[in-house]
């Protein structure tokens, strides 16, 4: 929020990072705060202006909204620059928020320009977009880049105790797992049927040792759209066996619900099987991305795990 603490708010800001970044967060949080009547740096989340904020029913923040793969020039004119020469309702902004920007044709880039070339002075403009650089060089020179790099682990886990009311060791877990990207540390806490498959991989770790290669070939046939995911709780699981042969403290572990499995796979394996089963984590997800057989990859990979 360093925009706000220097009072130094721009028209028009680009905020840009990967699906699940946190865009649309920080666009409602900057909103939030730039309408809360507290006037505070972050949002009172009291106040009537948080209050309909926090429930989309703020009449001065304004999202476009748009139907097909693209966001037309009658998008752009019917609902933010026929728009914009309407003063806000009952506060000092009014913010008009276009998430995908870059589906904007250049038509509507061009008729947003119109706009920004001479924003009304309570207007804020939040673009939210994954890539800049579809965006009109005129657009882009007009807008304060911000761009939405990974949270660090201790503020997704915050984020998820906070919002989702989940235990720490649950969010911590998320947070790992998601290597900072919000979006998918809320994917990996709400989504039912991705947890049916991370139960599935639990078991298979906590028994890996004891399997036989047919259970193992088995375990190992695993849904296209899963395996990605099943290659970085594999990733999680060796690094806690590593931290606890290194450590010999469960204390450290992000797995919180596996000490008893980790530890018992750590006594077994060496430091050498263990640097060989990450590299071949490695290994496989780049397989993966190259379309060989996926199933034959992961049962290489699983037996690899088993090294000692
Ligand atoms: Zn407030």
């Amino acid at each position: 929020m360093t925009a706000l603490r220097t009072e130094n708010i721009s028209h028009a800001y680009l905020i840009s990072g990967e699906q699940g970044s946190g865009k649309n967060m920080f666009a409602d949080a900057f909103s939030a705060a730039l309408l809360c009547t507290e006037n505070g740096e972050e949002p009172c989340g009291r106040c009537k202006s948080c209050i309909q904020a926090q429930t989309g029913n703020h009449p001065d923040i304004i999202r476009v909204t748009h139907e097909k793969s693209v966001i037309s020039v009658d998008d752009i004119r019917e609902q933010l620059n026929s728009n914009v020469v309407v003063k806000p309702y009952s506060s000092e902004y009014k913010v008009f928020i276009v998430d995908e920007a870059e589906l904007m044709n250049e038509a509507a880039q061009n008729a947003l320009l119109k706009t920004l070339e001479e924003p009304p002075e309570y207007v804020v403009i939040l673009l939210l977009s994954e890539s800049e650089d579809v965006l009109l060089p005129t657009i882009r020179s007009r807008c304060v880049r911000l761009n939405t790099r990974p949270l660090p682990t201790a503020d997704v886990v915050e984020y998820l105790t906070a919002n989702y009311g989940v235990p720490d060791y649950r969010a911590t877990t998320a947070a790992a797992f998601s290597g900072g990207n919000l979006g998918a540390a809320i994917a990996f806490i709400t989504t039912d049927g991705a947890s049916e498959e991370r139960t599935k991989v639990w078991d298979f770790l906590r028994n890996i040792d004891d399997l036989s290669i047919p259970q193992i070939a088995d375990a190992m046939r695993i849904e296209a759209s899963e395996r990605e995911e099943v290659l970085d709780l594999f990733s999680l699981w060796l690094r806690d066996v590593l931290v606890f042969k290194s450590t010999g403290k469960a204390k450290k572990l992000i797995l919180q619900n596996e000490v008893h499995s980790i530890e018992k796979a750590a006594k077994v394996r060496s430091f050498e099987a263990l640097d060989r089963a990450v590299r071949a984590v490695d290994e496989a997800r780049r397989r993966l991305k190259s379309n060989v057989n996926a199933d034959i990859s992961l049962e290489m990979l699983a037996l690899k795990l088993r090294d000692r």
